[in-house]
């Protein structure tokens, strides 16, 4: 079965359609600045990747593209939409509505709709993306996958925050986590990778893209993980500020005149790696040109960076009274070695040993410690369409 995967955000839309069978890619592209002027990226599997202008009121007109794109006579992959089975969607928050994924109903979208202010900016654009769907792809079924589902078995005591009960009560402010999708992906394939049984092994992700977590994964459960009631909790990330002492908020607000929006703004968007270089970048390639170059805010950028994310695997390790495998994936866990060896310098205490020939290498799963390390460190790609794809297919 061919399945259309979609991650639909406020203004864009990402999208491959995935042979379910044989689990290629047939295309794959992005629709970008809908509701503004709009733009077309598509690629056909071997074939050369095109960007062409198309006006784009709305998702609509944006999924009705990627569908005349699909089914073109000349670039097309498919000869129509009988030949596209299903559609799966990434859907941010499902609160503590859904623990796994479904196939969309009304009442799903409504359950959905009722996680809107949990993420205000991803859960309604992740709507607007079914409904465009349902509207073009009648009969089409549509399954919801959802970052936050796989952390949804993390116990009370990793979950609640030290706030009055009432706030969990009343408004369900909790930990959720994000990256549900990598996590469980990416540690499942760990252990098929290392030939051990998933329900009988304490992994550690470590998640390190633009967004960034840790994740403790005991016998194939999420347990804890470092993202909260939003994606800003945890690590320092590529601008997110990630932990920090909530009663900063109210320093720097009145130093700078700041409303709550104001500050919202400076963590998501103006802090971690990003503010902390001073503004060289949030690119890793970038800060570690910069390091090289002796720049120092860029040098403590990433310190600060690896640090943090070694004091979580550490704190993960106590959680599961210990850890068998370290994995590492997303854009930074998969292509910056140094990084990874950074992290690793800190967990000598758990007898790991790096194999810096097998860390040099990239974008390839590969176990980078020493044969003779007490815990397998390994860097597995992550591949979130392919889970949303598999995920799709299994439901229906
Ligand atoms: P997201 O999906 O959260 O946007 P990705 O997982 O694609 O992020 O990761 C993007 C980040 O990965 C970039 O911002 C950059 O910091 C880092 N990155 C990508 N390629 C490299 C590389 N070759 N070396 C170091 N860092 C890289």
């Amino acid at each position: 079965m061919n399945v259309l995967v979609i991650n639909c955000g406020s203004s864009s839309l990402k999208f491959q359609l995935i042979n379910s069978d044989t689990e290629a890619v047939l295309a794959k592209g992005l629709c970008e600045r809908i509701g503004i002027d709009g733009s077309l990226t598509y690629q056909p599997a071997g074939g050369e990747k095109v960007k062409s202008a198309k006006a784009m009121p709305t998702h609509t007109e944006a999924i009705q593209f990627v569908i005349d794109a699909l089914t073109d006579a000349q670039t097309g992959v498919v000869k129509s939409l009988d030949e596209i089975g299903a559609v799966g969607h990434r859907v941010v928050h499902g609160g503590e509505k859904f623990a796994s994924s479904v196939v969309i109903t009304e009442e799903v979208k409504a359950a959905i709709e009722e996680c809107n202010d949990l993420a205000p900016l991803h859960n309604p654009a992740n709507l607007i993306g079914i409904d465009a769907c349902e509207k073009l792809m009648p009969g089409t079924p549509q399954v919801a996958v959802f970052d936050t589902a796989f952390h949804q078995t993390m116990p009370e005591k990793a979950y609640m925050y030290g706030l009055p009960y009432r706030y969990y009560d009343e408004y369900k402010v909790r930990r959720y986590g994000f990256h549900g999708t990598s996590h469980s992906f990416v540690s499942k394939r760990a252990a098929e990778f290392l030939g051990v049984s998933y329900d009988a092994t304490k992994t550690i992700v470590c998640h390190l893209g633009n967004g960034a977590s840790v994740c403790a994964v005991l016998n194939g459960k999420s347990v804890d993980t470092s993202m909260g009631l939003t994606p800003l909790e945890g690590l320092v990330m590529g601008t997110r500020s990630g932990d920090i002492d909530p009663a900063i908020m109210e320093f720097i607000a009145k130093k700078e005149g700041l409303d709550i929006d104001g500050l919202m703004k400076v963590l998501n968007k103006e802090s971690g790696v990003y503010g902390l270089s001073d503004g060289v970048s949030s690119d890793f390639r970038d800060l570690s040109a910069a390091a090289e170059a002796g720049q120092k805010p860029a040098q403590i950028a990433l310190q600060v960076f690896a640090y943090k994310v070694a004091k979580y695997v550490g704190s993960y390790a106590a959680a599961m009274n210990g850890v068998d495998n370290i994995v590492f994936t997303a854009g930074i866990g998969e292509n910056d070695g140094a990084i990874r060896k950074e992290v690793c310098s800190y967990l000598g205490f758990l007898g790991i040993e790096i194999d810096d020939t097998a860390n040099a290498k990239r974008g390839e799963e590969v176990v980078i410690s020493t044969p003779d390390s007490k815990v397998k460190v390994l860097v597995i790609p992550t591949n979130e369409e392919l889970a949303i794809a598999r995920e799709t297919v299994a439901l229906l």
